[in-house]
């Protein structure tokens, strides 16, 4: 079953678990309906649990990070296995919470990270083992309202704001870097009329050119970039969120984009396994920003 039936349930889950023959869609829950799923439509897992006994084997919690917890909790409690959309939860806290009750249910739980499936992502990582990084610079740039249109809840303190796009660029980082990142100063530029930031700057240890920016102002298409230098002198840099990469300038000829059917082909193994497969790495950095961030308040977001 579904759980949040909304932007990104109806764009990638269900045609990923619908392409996916290891993967049936039984169920959906929301709150306010769902008349398009095609399936069974629930106001909550308690009342689809109590319907379908037996009825469903796995869950993807496509909710708001602020519910996930309990949910997940529900679901592992159920003996479901649960697939948590990022970010997979409102905190380090909740986060290491599910992973213990998962392990000790011995149930399958898997946080996944979809720009971790773009495919410059895997060759960069290659690139980079046992390379020194001497310059990171993250440019993740994107219009809040295409990608997060009329949702309230992104505006909250425990909706995360531009950081719940930035934890992309995050995952994509702390996937392909040698080293963990830590954050040595963060700003969080906040509209005067929310609570969560629209734009932020992270400064990371290893120097001056070690550095993330994340705004939601931007008008035009996105701007998805990571470039990278190493000590070795190689430039490497992944464009559009890690569809393309390019190496010393040139560009490698890289698969096309499909990182939902890529995380469900992942889910597929882990269910059956009963694995729990929780990378907690982009929270731990985005936890840390928000511990140590210097908030500016900047023009109301109407
Ligand atoms: P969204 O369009 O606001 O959808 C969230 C859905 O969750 C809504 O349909 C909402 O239903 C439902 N919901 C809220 N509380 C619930 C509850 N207690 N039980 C069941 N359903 C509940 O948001 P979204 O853009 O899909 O984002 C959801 C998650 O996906 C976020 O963590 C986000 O970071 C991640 N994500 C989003 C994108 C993107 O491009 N937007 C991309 C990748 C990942 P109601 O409307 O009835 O409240």
């Amino acid at each position: 079953a579904i759980i949040g039936f909304g932007k990104i349930a109806r764009s990638e889950h269900l045609p990923a678990i619908m392409d996916n023959p290891a993967f049936r869609l039984a169920a959906v829950v929301s709150p306010s309906g769902a008349e398009d799923a095609g399936v069974p439509v629930f106001a909550s897992l308690a009342e689809l649990l109590a319907a379908m006994p037996g009825g469903i084997d796995a869950v993807s919690l496509c909710t708001p990070p602020k519910v996930r917890h309990a949910i997940a909790a529900e679901a592992i409690a159920a003996g479901l296995a649960v697939l948590l959309e990022k970010p997979p939860a409102a905190t380090l806290g909740e986060l290491d919470d599910l992973t213990a009750r998962a392990q000790a249910a011995g149930t399958c739980l898997y946080a996944a990270w979809h720009s971790q499936h773009a495919p410059a992502v895997a060759p960069a990582a290659a690139l980079l083992a046992g390379e020194s990084v001497t310059r990171l610079a993250i440019d993740w740039r994107e219009d809040v309202r295409k990608w997060h249109p009329g949702q309230d809840w992104i505006w909250e303190p425990d909706g995360f704001g531009v950081l719940d796009t930035g934890v992309n660029a995050l995952s994509i980082a702390s996937a392909i870097l040698p080293e963990p990142l830590f954050v040595r100063e963060a700003e969080l530029f906040v509209p005067a009329d929310r609570q969560a930031p629209i734009a932020a700057r992270l400064r990371f240890s290893g120097g001056a050119d070690m550095a993330a920016w994340f705004d939601w102002r931007e008008q035009g298409d996105e701007a998805w970039r990571i470039t990278l230098e190493t000590a070795s002198g190689r430039r490497i840099a992944l464009e559009d969120g890690g569809a393309r990469l390019t190496v010393d300038g040139i560009a490698r000829p890289l698969g096309p984009i499909a990182e939902y059917p890529a995380i469900y082909a992942c889910f597929a193994d882990l269910v059956p396994a009963r694995a729990v497969a929780v990378d907690s790495q982009p929270m731990r950095i985005l936890a840390d920003a928000a511990l140590i961030a210097r908030r500016i308040t900047v023009a109301a977001h109407p």
